[in-house]
């Protein structure tokens, strides 16, 4: 017992630390995960909120651990990001995405776009918006189902791909989202660069919108500038009323959040917001 008390003492010198392994063990885990297809796809309604009307939903990954059970994204995404795994991730997804959207029109259910988290690795790949043709040619679907969203950071490195990529898009009729809006780059200048078809304001301003005025006068200014460049503005993490009549005071009706529906597994969101 004693040596082996020498040796373990010996590993913890030689820096192996219980962070390193626990994301060893999350790596090699993630690695079977995509290649047994661990993951699940939840929808969250997005909604127009002066009818009600769900007018397209988010998918959201979530991974189904074998051990452990249902974990979040923002415990494997950054590690996936790290090792390039978002990659796969992100192909598993769409796939996903568009599986759904064709067995709701074989089953002759109303399709709503369903928006898909892109990661700014993969978005500035050369050969994006190729992927996208070829999975919407594959399924026989139209551009106008598959929404995408991604972040100002994706946005502001390469210049050159990213108006080809988004070129390419809008050719495609799918259409892009800034998500997270206000986050990210101090300067709005992108918004007249690019060709984009709305922002999603992060819920960090909508949070207490109706109470807190420095949230209320930024989220106010966004919403502003968004509809003067004619994008869409949709407000995220929206959960009380109070938020809701401040954002639809501001003519703001595009919203996402618990208020109107928790993120959760496909054949409930069909119940709950396809059927009937
Ligand atoms: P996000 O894209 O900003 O997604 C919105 C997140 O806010 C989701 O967290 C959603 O569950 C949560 N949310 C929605 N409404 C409310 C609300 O009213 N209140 C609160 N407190 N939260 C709300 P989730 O599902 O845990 O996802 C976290 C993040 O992980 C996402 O943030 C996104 O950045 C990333 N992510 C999720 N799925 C994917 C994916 O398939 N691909 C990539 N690249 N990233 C993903
Ligand atoms: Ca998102
Ligand atoms: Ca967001
Ligand atoms: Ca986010």
């Amino acid at each position: 017992a004693k040596e082996l008390g020498r040796n373990m003492y010996q590993m913890y010198d030689a820096s192996m630390n219980v962070k390193n392994y626990q994301s060893l063990i999350l790596e090699r885990d993630l690695r079977k995960a995509i290649l047994n297809e661990e993951f699940i796809a939840y929808f969250q309604p997005r909604v127009d909120a002066r009818t009600g009307k769900v007018t397209s939903a988010e998918a959201l990954i979530r991974w189904n651990h074998p051990q452990v059970g249902l974990i979040s994204p923002l415990e494997f995404i950054p590690l996936a990001e790290e090792t390039g795994l978002i990659i796969p991730m992100g192909k598993w997804m769409k796939k996903r995405v568009c599986e759904q959207l064709v067995t709701w029109r074989e089953a002759g259910l109303p399709l709503v776009p369903i928006s898909v988290n892109i990661s700014s690795q993969r978005f500035l790949q050369k050969n994006f918006a190729m992927e996208i043709r070829e999975l919407l040619e594959e399924y026989k679907l139209e551009g106008k189902y598959l929404e995408i969203e991604i972040t100002e950071n994706s946005i502001m490195k390469n210049e050159e791909t990213v108006t080809k990529t988004l070129r390419e898009l809008k050719e495609l009729g799918v259409k892009i989202y800034i998500d997270d809006f206000g986050t990210g780059y101090s300067s709005f200048n992108y918004l007249k660069t690019f060709h984009l078809d709305g922002v999603k304001i992060d819920r960090s301003f909508i949070q207490n919108i109706s109470s807190e005025s420095e949230n209320a006068s930024i989220t106010t200014a966004m919403i502003k500038m968004a509809q003067h460049l004619k994008l869409d503005v949709i407000a995220e993490g929206v959960e009380t009323e109070g938020e809701l009549s401040y954002l639809l005071e501001q003519n703001c009706n595009e919203m996402q959040g618990y208020y109107f529906g928790r993120p959760c597994p496909i054949d409930e969101f069909e119940n709950k917001y396809l059927k009937g």
